[in-house]
């Protein structure tokens, strides 16, 4: 089939902007026609169709860059079960598109495994496939790359022709009388991290090494890797003298030219306010594996900061004025006053929360929420300090750095010296501005009409948005710090965002224009509105929504069956004892691959302490081997003919894919409720109670909807898998929601099975 450019207009003489877009949206679908029919083997999908049409319709009638204030965006959400084929689906319309109004794609995953499917196999595939090549690359946080930079100057850290001290890359010590940063470092085989950053430093001289973290054969731990990483604070970019030849400005160089970027939620968050990727706003952006983003969003914007190890405080100080007097500055703040009276305060909080939660002493290692809303008056006036006091070190440590910058670029020829000093900053000023974020976070959520992002000028400024906005947990966490026989308590201090929504609406929607968010579990309870509220896209007008057929035939492909357990979950201890025994009697039946997941770790300890000798051998523990080496195992067993059965927890519960006789079977221990001691989790149904909300019905249920989609989901990956899938939650068959949930699962044939196992067919 003959397919024109979308670049080359397809009729004479103007066109109005609804026909532009329809004849951009036809020849953006029949690249994706022509793709599909170029690929023997590529059978030509429904609900893949039907999703690339809808792509290609909502980013061809979405302009892009900068437009008048009030235009229309494109938000499109699609759920496309496994075998669906999304990834090209939505890859060929939108860079098609892109090439035609020289824009660019970003895709953005939550695994590791996606982006490596997605950069390794379907990307060149379809470049190859597509009437006009494209080129693509990978982004990757800077952190995943090494500084070759700080590299050399750890392998020469003995050398004090600078007058600095070797102290550069000593992680820090710790509370008053724990150990100190040297201990500590002494305290590692020192030849061991020697001896690595040896062999990399070569490794990378002589190009065996590209400077990427992921291509080492084995992951480097992050006592090792954290100061050697290429991070922002302590890099002197241009200035550098290995700025040239640095692995993190290569793969900067690679991101400036490439058509299509493949990028993760955490990175795309991380780089809002930065440059490493391209404008959204210039961009078609999509978003797979969606369904990931609340949770990447909260931890993103989730802020902690460490109470009792405060020895960095004084050594940022001590390196301020050290790069003050070489620097010959004269209006700069007092450091040392700042510092000390800083780790005084960080101290005094400390001291608080032990006398708010732990008045009789550290007791066990645990968390403990301070309540929704104002915080008690004598924290938040320290807070408040800490906020002062971090602002202005931070101001001060700007001005020193800005002199550094300024002195690099005058005195090329002490690029050393200065780059040095420039280094010992940045390697701890990060502690600083997590303590200033932190500090922020904390006294935001004191304040209910809390002044709103600038960059959240496009939100609707509605009561919802001022209350998420103003909602945030806090909570403390309790451990110990040991130096011989002595203990010390260890406090961080956390804080968060309640619900993720408030940062999406203010951070991320303002930047984009034309937005897909897919994944193969959008829906909770069969509707899109939970993942909506989630991701505060309920705010904004204008968001389609789809879901595209699956081509598997559930009814006839696998089975569902709820288990009346005649014990209620609540008594744990009993309902464990009850689900391991008729589980094991299940484990009997296994011939070839299966799965069992659990909901906590003690449960699976259980379990397995629970295996007949028969089945011990059968068993695959998670985290007793590496999660590849376990993968490999259970495949080897299975092709051989052998029975293998994996115990996994949440982890194993997505992303999975076990196709054909790997998982003949699953098992799901529980329905998959948050763990009950989240602070996070607490503190956000707190939160909803206080406002007269049903925490339960409209968040812990639609959560618990989408988690048990995505367990079910690793029972069926082909269009000729069969699969059993039992749960042995009897809530399912007890109570309301437990209906609703079975309702939003796909149509699969569904079962009762009571304790002495007759089964019933369900009818919803
Ligand atoms: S340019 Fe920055 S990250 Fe790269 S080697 Fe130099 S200091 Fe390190």
């Amino acid at each position: 089939m003959q397919v024109s450019n979308p670049a080359e207009p397809a009729h004479e003489g103007p066109l109005t902007g609804t026909t532009q877009a329809a004849t951009q949206s036809a020849q953006a679908l029949a690249v994706f026609d022509q793709v599909v029919q170029a690929a023997h083997g590529l059978k030509t999908r429904a609900g893949q169709r039907r999703m690339a049409e809808r792509v290609a319709e909502t980013f061809a009638s979405t302009a892009l860059g900068k437009v008048e204030p009030g235009t229309d965006k494109g938000i499109l959400l699609i759920e496309a079960g496994t075998g669906v084929g999304k990834s090209l689906a939505y890859s060929a319309p939108a860079i098609a598109l892109a090439l035609a109004g020289k824009s660019r794609v970003i895709i953005s995953t939550a695994t590791v495994a996606l982006q490596e499917q997605l950069v390794n196999k379907d990307l060149p595939l379809l470049s190859q496939a597509m009437p006009q090549p494209f080129s693509f690359a990978l982004a990757k946080g800077r952190g995943r790359y090494v500084c070759s930079y700080k590299l050399k100057q750890r392998l020469s850290a003995d050398d004090s022709d600078s007058g600095l001290s070797a102290d550069l890359f000593v992680t820090e010590g710790e509370s008053d009388g724990a150990p100190t940063a040297n201990a500590n470092a002494k305290a590692q085989p020192l030849h061991y991290l020697e001896k690595a950053y040896f062999q990399w430093m070569t490794d990378l001289t002589e190009r065996r090494w590209d400077g990427d973290r992921d291509s080492l054969e084995t992951p480097p731990s992050s006592e090792l890797w954290s100061p050697i990483a290429a991070e922002a604070s302590s890099c002197t970019a241009r200035h550098c003298p290995d700025f040239s030849s640095c692995a993190y400005f290569e793969q900067r160089r690679a991101l400036a030219t490439a058509d299509v970027i493949v990028a993760n939620h955490d990175l795309l968050l991380s780089t809002l306010s930065g440059n490493t990727l391209p404008d959204l706003g210039d961009c078609y952006l999509i978003l797979d594996e969606a369904h990931h983003l609340p949770s990447v969003a909260l931890n993103h914007f989730q802020e902690s900061t460490n109470l009792s190890r405060l020895r960095w405080v004084e050594q940022l100080a001590l390196r301020a004025q050290r790069a003050e007097a070489a620097l010959d500055l004269v209006e700069t703040p007092d450091f040392s006053a700042l510092g000390a009276g800083l780790r005084e305060h960080l101290s005094a909080a400390a001291q608080w929360a032990m006398g708010f939660f732990r008045p009789l002493g550290l007791t066990e290692e645990e968390t403990e929420l301070l309540p929704v809303g104002p915080l008690p008056a004598d924290l938040a006036a320290l807070v408040a300090d800490i906020d002062t006091e971090a602002a202005a070190f931070i101001k001060g440590l700007q001005s020193v750095s800005q002199a550094l910058r300024t002195r690099l670029k005058d005195e090329p020829q002490q690029t050393a010296f200065w780059s040095k000093h420039y280094v010992e900053l940045g390697v701890l000023a990060p502690r600083l501005e997590a303590v200033s974020a932190w500090a922020q976070l904390m006294l935001s959520g004191s304040q209910p009409n809390a002044p709103s992002n600038p960059h959240a000028s496009d939100a609707p400024d509605s009561a919802p948005v001022a209350a998420a906005r103003a909602s945030v947990a806090r909570w403390f966490s309790f451990g110990k710090l040991s130096e011989g026989q002595t203990l010390y308590a260890n406090i961080t201090a956390h804080a968060s965002p309640i619900q993720p929504a408030a940062s999406l609406n203010a951070k991320l929607w303002p930047q984009t224009r034309a937005v897909l968010l897919t994944s193969a579990t959008l829906t909770s309870l069969g509707s899109f509105d939970y993942f909506l509220r989630e991701t505060g896209l309920h705010f904004q007008q204008k968001v389609a929504s789809e879901r595209v057929s699956s081509p598997f035939d559930f009814e006839a492909q696998g089975s569902f069956t709820a288990v009346l357990l005649g014990v209620d979950p609540k008594h744990a201890a009993l309902y464990n004892q009850a689900m391991c025994q008729a589980l094991m009697k299940d484990l009997e039946a296994v011939g070839q691959g299966a799965l069992v997941l659990f909901t906590s770790r003690d449960q699976m300890r259980q379990a397995v302490s629970s295996l007949p000798a028969k089945l011990q051998t059968r068993v695959l523990v998670q985290n007793d081997y590496p999660r590849t080496t376990l993968l490999n195992r259970h495949r080897e067993r299975v092709a051989l003919g052998q029975p293998s059965i994996i115990f996994g927890m949440q982890s194993f519960g997505e992303g999975l894919d076990l196709p054909g006789a790997l998982c003949e079977h699953l098992f799901i221990t529980k329905l998959p409720f948050a763990p009950p001691n989240d602070p996070l989790s607490s503190a956000r149904s707190d939160w909803l109670r206080a406002q007269g909300r049903d925490s339960f019905n409209e968040w812990v249920i639609p959560a618990v909807s989408l988690r048990l989609a995505q367990w079910v989901g690793r029972a069926i990956r082909s269009e000729s898998d069969r699969a059993q899938v039992i749960c042995y939650d009897p809530r399912l068959l007890t109570t309301g929601y437990g209906k609703r949930l079975m309702q939003g699962l796909p149509p699969f044939k569904k079962w009762q099975r009571d304790a002495q196992g007759q089964l019933k067919a369900l009818t919803f």
